[in-house]
């Protein structure tokens, strides 16, 4: 393995290495090359040192040693933001992935949860006790990331978002001080972590509620893509009970070794359905979804994976070396009417690249009984949550090309919704960020921002800057 060297060396991690507890990995490691790896195929950055923070005190110390050398300071879970905002050039990553445990209170349906968890191991560890509590659609995804900005995934419906559930945090704030937040404790502090991103300090823990959850009826569900099939899909998820949390992914099939390799390339829609519910109401619900394929010509569907399983099994095996070079573009939308089908099939069909999708997510349901006012995450009456994205080949002109494309498609799909979900958003501007928060929402945040980092600590964010 290449070791690479960063363009700055203000600061020496045999120094330093002594003074932590957890690990510091320098340049010259030799896990130093995947120790700065994250998700985002394109962030290829060289930091002057990650430390693998192993402790409360640990933090601290990381937060002292940016404020000291000056260096810019990255705070990494699970490493998938998709702006590179856990990694950093020249400066100090404080990595929290070997502070991963997870602790659950099975009588209470509680879950004390380290913030280097990742959401695949809080869901298996739940699961195993026939308890769960929703986080996203990707097992890998850091849980400190993803609780901050909201979480939205296959329970949305039924349980809100991750921050609904979401009891209590420690907090390691810009001055080094561990701050418990919760709804007496700091309520100001409580109310912007759940969902104004890592802006207020580094979370160590959170304490979640767990609900009862034996096993879900669901999975994948493949049918082929028209504008008729899209409309109607997303007809039956809109008006389903709320124990059916379901997204439409709209893109060219993945070759998969169960679906027919006819089908590999060509449009469909790869829904992922969750019902977290009685099974057999489930099967009722969920069989509209298979006859959609008679739409589309089909006696079945092209393949049909939706069954009994633990809520677990929503999270397939990922491949960890997984780095796509990917555009995307996220917004919320009122309603998929034909005329927003045809738009999704036109746009889909017209660019030239082997991946891109439109993912249509069905929020509403327990999400959306939550006042505006309780949360940072302010998207309430929102109905439902797109990602446009497509892949591109790695270099400037094809990523220009594919965001052109995307933008154009985002305007198309319009409607009356203006806001953006803050966790899916890249290097955007300050209008996107401002877009993530509604008036009232940024400012009361960015006052709290004031009181907890005055001097933008913690910037390698989505910003929001002290009032
Ligand atoms: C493949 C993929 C699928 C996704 N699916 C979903 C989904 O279904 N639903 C959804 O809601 N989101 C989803 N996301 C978005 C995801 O929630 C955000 O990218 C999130 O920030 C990732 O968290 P992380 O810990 O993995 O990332 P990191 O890159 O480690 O962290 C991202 C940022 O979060 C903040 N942060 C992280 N940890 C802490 C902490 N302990 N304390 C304070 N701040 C912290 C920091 O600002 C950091 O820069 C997805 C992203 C990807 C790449």
């Amino acid at each position: 393995m290449t070791v690479s060297s960063p363009t700055t060396t203000s600061l020496d991690p045999e120094a330093i290495r002594n003074s932590f507890e957890g690990r510091v990995i320098g340049p010259n490691d030799d896990d130093y090359d995947t120790a700065r790896q994250v998700t985002a195929g394109h962030i290829d950055r060289h930091p002057a040192v990650i430390v693998r923070v192993a402790n409360d005190n640990d933090v601290r110390k990381v937060i002292e040693l940016a404020q000291e050398t000056g260096l810019e300071l990255a705070i990494r879970s699970g490493g998938h933001s998709a702006k590179g905002d856990s990694t950093t050039e020249g400066g100090i990553v404080l990595d929290l992935t070997d502070m991963a445990a997870v602790d659950i209170d099975e009588k209470a349906k509680t879950a004390w949860v380290q913030a280097g968890a990742s959401a695949l191991a809080v869901t298996q560890a739940a699961a195993e006790k026939g308890l769960a509590i929703g986080f996203g659609d990707t097992g890998s995804v850091g849980v400190g990331g993803i609780t901050t900005g909201g979480g939205v995934g296959y329970l949305v419906r039924k349980h809100g978002l991750t921050i609904d559930n979401l009891l209590a945090a420690d907090v390691v704030t810009a001055d080094g001080e561990l701050l418990r937040a919760d709804q007496d404790t700091n309520p100001d502090l409580f109310w912007a972590i759940r969902g104004g991103g890592g802006n207020f300090g580094v979370v160590t823990r959170f304490q979640y509620r767990l609900h009862d959850l034996a096993g879900i009826v669901g999975g994948m569900l493949f049918l082929p893509a028209t504008a008729e099939i899209v409309e109607r899909y997303m007809s039956l998820a809109c008006s389903a009970p709320d124990e059916l949390s379901s997204i439409a992914n709209v893109m060219p099939c993945p070759p998969m070794p169960f679906v027919d390799e006819k089908w590999h390339g060509k449009l469909v829609v790869f829904g992922l359905l969750c019902w977290a519910g009685e099974t057999e109401a489930g099967q009722r619900v969920l069989q509209p979804y298979r006859d959609l394929a008679k739409l589309g010509g089909l006696d079945a569907p092209i393949a049909d994976m939706l069954r009994p399983m633990s809520y677990a099994g929503m999270y397939p095996p990922e491949d960890p070396g997984y780095r796509p070079t990917a555009v995307a573009l996220n917004m919320f939308i009122d309603k998929v009417d034909h005329k927003m089908a045809e738009t999704i099939m036109d746009r889909l069909e017209k660019v030239e690249t082997p991946m891109r999708a439109v993912q249509l997510r069905v929020l509403g349901g327990a999400s959306a009984r939550v006042p505006d006012d309780a949360t940072a995450y302010a998207h309430r009456d929102s109905e439902i949550m797109v990602n446009i994205a497509a892949f591109y080949d790695g270099s400037e002109a094809d990523r220009q090309r594919k965001l052109e494309w995307a933008t154009e498609l985002m305007h198309a799909m319009h409607q009356t919704d203006d806001g953006v979900y803050v966790n899916f958003l890249a290097d955007e501007g300050e209008a996107r960020i401002r877009a993530a928060y509604p008036a009232g929402t940024y400012e009361r945040l960015a006052q709290i921002k004031r009181r907890y980092d005055p001097d933008n600590l913690f910037r390698l964010n989505q910003n929001i800057p002290p009032a």
